[in-house]
Parts: C-alpha cells; structure tokens; sequence
C-alpha cells in the first residue's frame, strides 16, 4: 500500500498523516497537505477580517444606530451633547482658557481659567409619578468647582428651556439634582440666560 500522497498545492510528496481526512478524497484523505490547508484557512480568515473591519469603518454609524450604541459625540442631536456645547458657550461668556475634555473624562467636563473645573449635566423632563422634573445625575461628584445644568424640554424636540450654573458644594452630597418646573423659582439666583443657548441649539439642528 501507499502511504504517501501528492499535495495538490505545495506538490510535495508526503506521509498520508499530513492530510486531514476527507472520505471521498484519494485513500480517504484531502488533496491538500494540512500545512497547506492550514495556510488557506488562515488567509482565507485574514482576507475576512480584513473585509469586516473595512465594512465596519465604511459604515460605522449605521450599525451604531441600528444596534443603538450611538455615543453622544457621534450622535449630535442628544440632550448630552446639546448640554455641553451650550455649557462650552456660556464658559467662553465668563471664564477664559475654556477646554472642553475628552468624553468619558472623570469628574468633569469642561476646565477653564486654568484649573477651574465644571460639569455639565443634562436631562429632559421625565415624570415622578405624575409630577414632571428634571432630574441631574450628580453621583456626588466633589471634583468639580461648578455644574451646569441644562434643562430640556423632551428627547424629540431638544429646546432648552433652562440654565442653571451652580456651585459645586451646593450638589456635590447629592447623587441626583431634581428640579421640578412648578418651584423652578428656587433656583433663579443661578439661572443663566438662556437665549444664547436656545440660538446656538437652533443652529445645530438646522445644519443637521
Ligand atoms: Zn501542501
């Protein structure tokens, strides 16, 4: 009996061993050698991976949104986002040396006036029952010199409706801030003007 085989792609002759089985092939075994097929598979998996990374940056948005991953900055119309491209307006107003952080940053998002730092932070009315509220998530953050808080009216429309700046020690025990629009009183002495925010939201959504 024959115990060796051509391989029909490196053409060495060799031990039947270095063939993975294949019933219907030359005494029950593949035409190609293993280290060929081995070398197949792995191009053939490279090509593909290469394929799918291609794919996946050519169409990357798409596939967030349709898996709803879409991260704040990619996604531009979120209250998040608005927040703190408002925050950023109204800190330029008042501080200088004005530095937005990457996203993610711990603590805070904004720092200016060399090492003041500020958090910005956004929420859309949601109810307590039947009472409506803004409610900040602070999670008893003691970074920051100031948050700012920018409320909206809901996901869809994006208005905002208010700003407040406020020192940091008046929220940092807390791990949310709610605001309720029937005592929004309570929180004038930190409202800012909100006009330039409700411009700056307008154009946005128009180059949107
Ligand atoms: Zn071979």
């Amino acid at each position: 009996m024959d115990f060796t085989k051509e391989c029909s792609k490196c053409h060495k002759t060799k031990l039947l061993d270095e063939f993975y089985n294949q019933k219907s092939g030359k005494y029950g075994k593949r035409a190609d050698c293993k280290k060929c097929n081995k070398e197949e598979n792995r191009k053939y998996h490279q090509e593909h991976k290469e394929y799918n990374k291609k794919y996946y940056e050519e169409h990357k948005d798409e596939l967030r949104v349709k898996a709803g991953h879409l991260s704040m900055y990619e996604n531009k119309l979120c209250s998040s986002y608005l927040g703190i491209v408002i925050a950023e307006r109204l800190c330029r107003h008042l501080f200088k040396d004005v530095e937005v952080m990457p996203h993610g940053n711990t603590g805070f998002d904004i720092i200016c006036n060399k090492g003041k730092k500020i958090d910005v932070k956004s929420a859309t009315i949601t109810f307590n029952g039947k009472y409506p509220r803004w409610q900040f998530a602070i999670r008893r953050n003691t970074i920051t010199d100031y948050f700012i808080l920018v409320a909206f009216d809901n996901v869809e429309d994006l208005n905002p409706l208010y700003l407040w700046m406020i020192p940091g020690h008046i929220l940092n025990k807390q791990s949310t801030a709610q605001i309720y629009p029937s005592t929004v009183h309570k929180w004038n002495k930190w409202e800012r003007n909100i006009k330039d925010a409700q411009l700056c939201c307008a154009e946005m959504k128009k180059e949107k």
